[in-house]
């Protein structure tokens, strides 16, 4: 059952060859075989996805399914989840229970979903390797002494080694394409503002979208579907209508015109990612695509961009965790300023302090206008270069990350190497611009990703072309080794 699609699994519930609480047990068995070895869940729960089950299997039988409905997911930890603790990879929040769901957790669970567990990421959803973690790192299922990548390491580990059917995760810079191109799945982050942010823990607001991580395009359908639509209690979600995205999946891609950015194939990408990439653009030829060169001339900006605005976000985000309200809060403080001084130093890893201080730095009287305006000047020009590009072209295409997957500790210690992990997908943050990931051929035994970019409110049409690559290749259906 395990190696199914959701769209697989939709039918056998159906048709009654299984029942939800079959599937639900079927998963938890492996997640209680296999988990210890990835790390890819912090927390499962077990009962809780039962008595989901049950409900399912009750709406089921009365002819009132969706096709989510008694599909077993995971949430990454950052999705506020009623009940359930949801730690966002923190110490910081190791004991926080959220009172409510967030949208995205309700949309899922009206689909009817069960929720498995809750995925580990990079603390504050700040990494590329999932090494961040409160929680230890994630291992990568195709080889465990790899990252999965970050920072929705957890469920592309969980999704690849068929620990979930699916899972939900979030992109600020790349956290959803990354971690789907080096676990060999299907990530889509959507445009911004398409799906709510509501009670997803806040990174860099202007840039934090979730979507889905799946096996497949038409998973990844039927997933964003459910997620995405208007919700009032996030001022920045969009009231537009949510496309069928399951019904233009087989759409003809004759005439579809490809660009492929010349910035996207230079200097500093693998030649083994690279042959891959080519492999899978001669399929598109294949399928009536034209292929045409086109330039991103601001590209080059994008990583120093980002690593001003993101940090100067999640300073400003990240400021709520005082030690007062919630979350941790240090023994014994002598006085108020002890309290906020020493929560905040126990509470957050290196990584989250280093960017809270880059952030309390760029947005500082003395250099805001130096750093923080600059970036944002930038930023405008980096969605200049994609709106002139998708003049040309319908969409744009080029590898998803320059490596395959790099081994536990490789880059830890070397932030800036982690940080141009990201130098192909930051760009699509900072624009707001719809993108998704899909493995093609493996490089060496270890899976390559091909990114799609799409303009703005183009999931449909991305999925669509995702889709039909999968149609006519295999690549999407390869399976790690060791997890039978
Ligand atoms: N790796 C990038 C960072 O550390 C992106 C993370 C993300 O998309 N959440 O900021």
């Amino acid at each position: 059952m395990h190696t199914m699609t959701i769209a697989e699994m939709a039918r056998g519930l159906r048709d009654g060859a299984f029942s939800s609480v079959d599937l639900v047990r079927a998963f938890l068995d492996r997640i209680e075989r296999y988990n210890d070895g990835l790390n890819a869940y912090i927390t499962v729960d077990a009962e809780a996805a039962l008595a989901q089950a049950e409900a399912a299997d009750a709406r089921l039988r009365a002819g009132d399914a969706t096709p989510l409905t008694g599909i077993p997911i995971a949430h990454k930890d950052i999705f506020c989840t009623r009940g359930v603790r949801t730690s966002c990879g923190s110490r910081m929040l190791d004991n926080f229970v959220a009172p409510y769901d967030a949208t995205v957790v309700s949309h899922l669970a009206r689909a009817g979903v069960v929720m498995l567990g809750k995925t580990n990421m990079d603390e504050f959803a700040m990494g590329s390797s999932n090494e961040t973690s409160f929680y230890g790192p994630v291992r990568n299922p195709w080889d465990t002494d790899r990252v999965p990548g970050g920072s929705s390491g957890g469920s592309a580990a969980a999704v690849a080694a068929r620990l979930a059917a699916a899972a939900t995760g979030t992109d600020t810079g790349g956290s959803i394409r990354q971690p789907a191109a080096l676990c060999g799945i299907t990530g889509l982050k959507p445009t911004y503002g398409r799906v709510s942010r509501w009670g997803m823990i806040a990174f860099a607001s202007s840039l934090d979208q979730g979507g889905p991580m799946t096996r497949s395009a038409e998973d990844a359908a039927l997933m964003l579907a459910a997620m995405a639509g208007f919700d009032e209690r996030d001022s920045t979600c969009v009231d537009r209508p949510v496309p069928d995205y399951a019904a233009s999946l087989h759409d003809d891609i004759t005439g579809l015109r490809i660009g492929l950015p010349k910035e996207y194939f230079g200097e500093g990408l693998e030649s083994g990612v690279a042959d891959s990439v080519e492999a899978a653009l001669d399929e598109y030829r294949k399928l009536g695509a034209d292929l045409v060169e086109i330039s991103l001339p601001n590209s080059h900006l994008a990583v120093p961009t980002y690593y001003v605005v993101a940090p100067a976000e999640c300073s400003s985000n990240l400021a709520r965790y005082d030690g007062v309200r919630f979350g941790h809060r240090c023994d014994d403080p002598k006085d108020l300023e002890d309290l906020y001084k020493r929560s905040r130093a126990e509470g957050f890893g290196a990584e989250v302090k280093r960017r809270v201080m880059i952030g309390t730095y760029v947005l500082s009287a003395g250099y805001y206008d130096a750093y923080y305006l600059k970036a944002q000047k930038i930023r405008h020009l980096i969605s200049d270069d994609f709106r002139r590009a998708f003049e040309q072209v319908d969409v744009i295409m080029g590898p998803t990350t320059p490596s395959p997957a790099f081994r536990l500790g490789e880059k830890k210690d070397d932030p800036v190497t982690m940080y141009l992990s990201d130098i192909y997908t930051i760009a699509v943050n900072l624009a707001g611009l719809p993108a998704l990931s899909l493995p093609v051929a493996p490089a060496e035994g270890l899976p390559v990703g091909l990114q799609i970019i799409g303009d703005y409110f183009g999931e449909a049409r991305l999925l669509n072309v995702a889709h039909r690559l999968q149609q006519a290749t295999d690549w999407h259906r390869a399976a790690p080794g060791g997890f039978e």
